[in-house]
């Protein structure tokens, strides 16, 4: 099974929801029923198991259907945003961008890099609030789930990538509507930082 996100912040969306894929007919009507209160076939409301109600409408279905349209374009104008940014930072002392997989094509979502406390001189936090100084929104990469208070205690597995991500990742702006000169921002408050750290 594949699952997609259709969340507003998603490249193409449908306001909320998702959608679920296979091609597995029993897992798919497993999943319908399941998705759809799971009913028996009553005249009544009768269940034999525990359902949801996480059915996407069909009028947000077919808004999906016309975001498809557009996939290719934003898809690009994301991959833009990254081909951008890597030109102009890659070459700045600790900054590392993902690299792209050889079996497919990032969708470049977001645009993060990651910040290396001593090849750079400086840290993500420290470009963080360079950037809403300037009334530029980017956030740290993701916390994990194993930090987060609510799974405080909870025994975890394997090794630390996760945290160090979230230490020193870093989302810049990558919406599909982002101008060259909305990038241009972005990237000279960066690199204006990286000067700073060099003369003091
Ligand atoms: C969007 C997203 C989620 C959350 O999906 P929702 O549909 O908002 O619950 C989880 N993981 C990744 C990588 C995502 O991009």
């Amino acid at each position: 099974m594949g699952i997609f996100s259709f969340n507003g912040n998603k490249i193409i969306t449908t306001s909320g929801g998702g959608m679920l894929v296979t091609d597995d007919e029993a897992l798919a009507t497993q999943a319908r029923y399941l998705a759809t209160q799971a009913r028996d076939p009553a005249p009544h409301y009768q269940h034999s198991q525990v359902g949801y109600n996480y059915r996407l409408s069909n009028i947000l279905a077919g808004l999906g259907r016309g975001q498809l349209q557009v996939l290719a374009e934003r898809v690009a104008a994301r991959r833009q945003n990254f081909a951008h940014y890597h030109q102009a930072l890659s070459d700045l002392p600790g900054i590392s961008f993902m690299p792209e997989a050889s079996f497919g094509q990032a969708t470049r979502w977001l645009s993060c890099i990651t910040v290396d406390p001593k090849d750079s001189g400086l840290n993500r936090e420290v470009l963080r609030l360079a950037l809403a100084e300037r009334h530029i929104e980017s956030r740290p990469v993701w916390k994990p789930l194993h930090l987060q208070p609510v799974f405080q205690g909870v025994e975890t597995i394997g090794g630390r990538v996760a945290e160090e991500l979230f230490a020193n990742g870093l989302c810049l702006p990558s919406g599909s509507s982002l101008s060259d000169r909305d990038r241009d921002r972005v990237i000279s408050a960066i690199k204006g930082q990286f000067k700073f750290a060099s003369v003091e």
